[in-house]
């Protein structure tokens, strides 16, 4: 029927899509405001190898403190940045953010912590991206050997060429690069094979099943197995039990990331926070 009435106007087909509408459009403009006000804040989760229970690292979690919505979660956001193009100058703030906290923490002592970046592929594929590092190296030189990226499986799923010079560029300026929610896309071992990245993220979906459900388990264990073959790291994200610690552990898992370890860390108490959670000999509680 819109379709029939021609024109370029806009045509719902009910009130709950208008409603939709509406309501995508005032989050737009709402995420607008929240970077110009500074309502983003970075959340840090950290990351522990699971041989000695050393904190290898953080995973910097993009968080907005919206005076009318609340806390918002990313999920909810995300896609609504990468829809409306918000997504590039939101990395560019998540970046600097992370590397003046990178800075913060080598001042306080806490030296050759990892920090890991969540890159949409928008901003993986955006061309001021090099350009915009380089700057951010300059003004944060220390941050070169400690940034990792992390990329999910579905920029495996088309345009491989262009995906893996994009990774070139990082890798060549000292960035470790992981494969994000692995298991969940698309991703060919094929792929994985000529693409330059350093870790695998198990996603906590398989983790969440792994010791009710034996094809869940099956998932992991021969993932594991596969990523130590292909001589990468293996980082098991969503860790929340003990018993499912001490199995990614029996299993050659590197690094787990979950609540039982802690969950995602204000950055304003981030040192303290560290500090409280390391035992005298260095090792997470
Ligand atoms: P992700 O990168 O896979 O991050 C892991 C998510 O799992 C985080 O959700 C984290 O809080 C959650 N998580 C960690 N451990 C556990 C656990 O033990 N149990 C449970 N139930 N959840 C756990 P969060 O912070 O809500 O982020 C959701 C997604 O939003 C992220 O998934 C990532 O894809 C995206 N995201 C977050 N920050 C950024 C960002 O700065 N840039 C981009 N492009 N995406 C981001
Ligand atoms: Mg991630
Ligand atoms: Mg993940
Ligand atoms: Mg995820």
């Amino acid at each position: 029927q819109a379709k029939a009435r021609g024109g370029s106007a806009l045509h719902f087909y009910s009130q709950q899509m208008f409603d939709a509408f509406q309501n995508r459009l005032a989050l737009e403009a709402d995420l607008k405001q929240a970077l110009l006000q500074g309502q983003f804040d970075l959340h840090l989760q950290p990351q522990i190898r699971f041989s000695d229970r050393r904190l290898t690292g953080l995973e910097a979690l993009l968080r907005w403190q919206s005076p009318s919505r609340g806390m918002v979660p990313p999920d909810e956001f995300i896609s609504v940045l990468e829809y409306a193009q918000l997504m590039i100058p939101v990395g560019y703030w998540v970046i600097e953010q992370s590397c003046q906290i990178l800075a913060n923490l080598q001042q306080q002592g806490l030296a050759d912590l990892r920090l890991a970046i969540n890159l949409s592929t928008a901003q993986l594929n955006d061309p001021e991206l090099p350009a915009f590092l380089d700057k951010m190296l300059k003004l944060y030189p220390q941050a070169a050997g400690s940034l990792e990226f992390e990329l999910t499986e579905s920029l495996l799923a088309s345009n491989i060429p262009d995906t893996i010079a994009s990774m070139q560029q990082l890798k060549a300026r000292g960035f470790r690069l992981a494969i994000d929610d692995f298991g969940t896309g698309y991703s060919s071992l094929s792929y994985l094979r000529q693409m330059p990245v350093d870790i695998i993220k198990i996603d906590k979906s398989f983790v969440f099943g792994m010791l009710d459900n034996q094809a869940d388990f099956d998932i992991i264990t021969s993932t594991i197995a596969m990523v130590r073959k292909l001589g990468l790291e293996v980082v098991a994200e969503g860790v929340e039990t003990q018993a499912q610690a001490k199995t990614l552990q029996q299993h050659a898992c590197d690094i787990g990331q979950g609540y039982l370890f802690s969950r995602p860390i204000p950055s304003n108490e981030l040192v303290s926070r560290i500090q409280a959670g390391l035992d005298e000999s260095g090792r997470w509680r």
